[in-house]
Parts: C-alpha cells; sequence; structure tokens
C-alpha cells in the first residue's frame, strides 16, 4: 500500500544493513524506570526535572511515556544504554502516546508533544552513540494497542458493547504517528498486538500519516500471543494474522512479549514459514514470577534467541519486558556468527 511514494532514505538504509546481518531492537524501558524509583513528583516534573506545561488532575506517577517531558536526560539515558548495547534500532517511549492511552492520566493535550519529543530523544541518544563508534542506528516510533479492544466486548452481558471504534482508534493513531514523523521518527513500530483490528486501524493510520509526509517509512508490525493454543487475544493463529497485515507490505512482521523466546519459537516458526517480509522477534525475559518480574538473566534469554537465528528464523531481535541493556548485549553477541534469514519471494 505504501508502494507508490518513494522509500525514505532510512528506508534504503535499513534494508543494505538487514541483507548483511540480523538487526538488533533494543529492550524493555519500564525495568529501567523503575530503577529510578520515581515518585509523582518525579513524574510531574515538579520536584525533580521539567514542570510539565500540561495540566491534569489525575495523578500522574506510573504514566512512564509522560517522562519525555518531565525526565527527558533520564529516558534519553536509557536509550543511550541500548544503542551502546548493540542496539541497530532504538524505540521511542511512546507505547501509550495515544489519546485514548492517556486519557487514563488525563493528559490527552500532551499527545503531540509526547510523540515529536519521544523521538527526538531517541534521535539524540543515537547520535551520541553513532558519533563514538560510527553505526548507524534507526529510531522507531512505538505505537502501543492501548488500553481498549475493537474486537470483543469488555461486558460479558452485552456482547455487542464496544468500548472504542475502529474510527476512534484510527484517529488517535493518526495523530500519534505524525507527531513520531514529524520528531524524526525512521520507522513506525505497532506493537504489542492482541487485537487485530486495533492494529488494522493503526496500520491505516501510519499509511496515511506517511501520505501526508510524503514519503514510505518502514513500517514493522508485531503481535503477541496471549494464550496457549498460540492464538491472538482476538483468536487468531500466527497465519491467519500475517493474512490480516500483509496488504499494507510491512517490512517486518513479528512476535513481541507475553511469551518468553523458548515459548515464543513455535509460533515465530509458523510466522516465518508464510510471511515474505523480513522476521522480527522480541520475547519477554522468560515469564513472569509470582511477584510480576522476570528472572531470566542475559545470557540465558541470549541463547534462546540465538536459536532463533541459528534456524534462519529472524531478521531483527530484541527483547521486551523483564530485558535490561546486558539482555541486548548479550543477544547481539549471540546472534552475531548468523546469517539473517533470507526473505522469501511469493507470488
Ligand atoms: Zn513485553
Amino acid at each position: 500500500m505504501t508502494g507508490r511514494l518513494t522509500p525514505s532514505p532510512a528506508f534504503e538504509a535499513l534494508n543494505r544493513l538487514a541483507a548483511e546481518r540480523i538487526l538488533i531492537l533494543d529492550g524493555a524501558m519500564g525495568t529501567q524506570i523503575q530503577q529510578l524509583r520515581l515518585g509523582e513528583d518525579d513524574y510531574t516534573g515538579h520536584g525533580s526535572g521539567h514542570a510539565c506545561r500540561h495540566h491534569s488532575d489525575h495523578p500522574q506517577q506510573g504514566n512512564n511515556d509522560l517522562l519525555i517531558l518531565t525526565q527527558p536526560e533520564a529516558v534519553e539515558e536509557i536509550h543511550y544504554r541500548y544503542a551502546m548495547a548493540g542496539a541497530d534500532i532504538v524505540e521511542t517511549n511512546t507505547f501509550s502516546a495515544t489519546t485514548i492511552a492517556q486519557a487514563d492520566y488525563g493528559m490527552q493535550a500532551a499527545v503531540r508533544d509526547l510523540n515529536v519529543e519521544g523521538a527526538r530523544i531517541v534521535r539524540r541518544a543515537l547520535d551520541r552513540a553513532t558519533a563514538q563508534d560510527g553505526r548507524p542506528r534507526f529510531v522507531a516510533g512505538a505505537i502501543g494497542p492501548t488500553n481498549r479492544t475493537a474486537s470483543i466486548s469488555p461486558d460479558v452481558n452485552n456482547p455487542g458493547y464496544r468500548a472504542v471504534t475502529f474510527e476512534d482508534l484510527r484517529s488517535a493513531y493518526h495523530e500519534q504517528a505524525r507527531a513520531l514523523i514529524e520528531g524524526g521518527a525512521d520507522i513506525l513500530l505497532i506493537e504489542t498486538i492482541f487485537d487485530t483490528l486495533n492494529a488494522k486501524a493503526a496500520i491505516f493510520a501510519c499509511i496515511q500519516a506517511m501520505e501526508a509526509h510524503g514519503r514510505a517509512l518502514p513500517l514493522m508490525i508485531s503481535g503477541t500471543i496471549t494464550d496457549a493454543s498460540g492464538r491472538t487475544l482476538s483468536g487468531q493463529t500466527p497465519t491467519a494474522f500475517w493474512h490480516s497485515v500483509r496488504h499494507a507490505r510491512p517490512w517486518s512482521v513479528g512476535l513481541n512479549c507475553a511469551l518468553g523466546a523458548s515459548a515464543m519459537r513455535p509460533h515465530l516458526a509458523e510466522l516465518s514459514a508464510v510471511a515474505d517480509t523480513h522476521i522480527c522477534a522480541y520475547p519477554n525475559a522468560g515469564l513472569p514470577n509470582a511477584f510480576g518480574q522476570y528472572d531470566e538473566g542475559p545470557d540465558d534469554t541470549a541463547v534462546q534467541v540465538a536459536d532463533f537465528a541459528r534456524e534462519g528464523l529472524v531478521n531483527v531481535v530484541g527483547g521486551c519486558c523483564g530485558t535490561t541493556p546486558d539482555h541486548i548485549r548479550a543477544i547481539a553477541e549471540a546472534v552475531a556468527p548468523y546469517s539473517p534469514r533470507k526473505v522469501p519471494e511469493y507470488a
């Protein structure tokens, strides 16, 4: 669908690099932010940091995306550490930077700033890293699923009810995608997709944003398997998921979150067998323990991700929940000996 637009310069640079080797995506933001032990005043920037100019009556502690505006130095440092650990592609801290997700915090008015600044902060971090080692790096504008689903009713007594419409989602994603591009995102990454209808709204919005921009950006699409039968929350197998998004001609399709690497492997293999585009995988650091924490060390995760590479399943790998710069460094080293998956050419 983006085929009639001229590719951006970063698009071509990314293609060249992906033909040479397996590319590395960064790891979790949440784990790194938790370690900062920030309180309400840090989140709003009224204690330390930069006071947020957007007003809300809601508490902001836990609104990690807001730290882009109130603790930009800390956020930039996390991105920089991932870049120096070996990440070629670093995601913006904008997983929840849509009007729909920010409504929980009364921060809808901040959405444009969050995305523009979110992309600029990653660019700054990557430029610092590139100044040291000369390696090109790419900003991926992260687009999360929002906390509402368009496919399924949240009310068991009213199966026809929907908490959000396709048009609500399209419009919120469009605002986010345009601001990410304005801030300098090289890639748009729709991630942690549990509902394919939400993802379709995001894809449509991203393509509209690229058309407004006049250039095609690489689009990365990453689903999440939420149950043991290997389906998304909206009930699709990896193959069905691919056929639902293939029309967008994404630069990559893949899986992230919900599972550790071993449990993700069969679903990734299925996707790799059907998708005629790059494959991207960024699992969690194992499954969460009883306290919701992730126990898998860098080497444990890296060994399993290296299996994906050895089997020729992947073009891009990284980490999701519980992963750290040490995990990314270990993953980068572990996959370095292996060639990237060859992208099949189907008719
Ligand atoms: Zn995750």
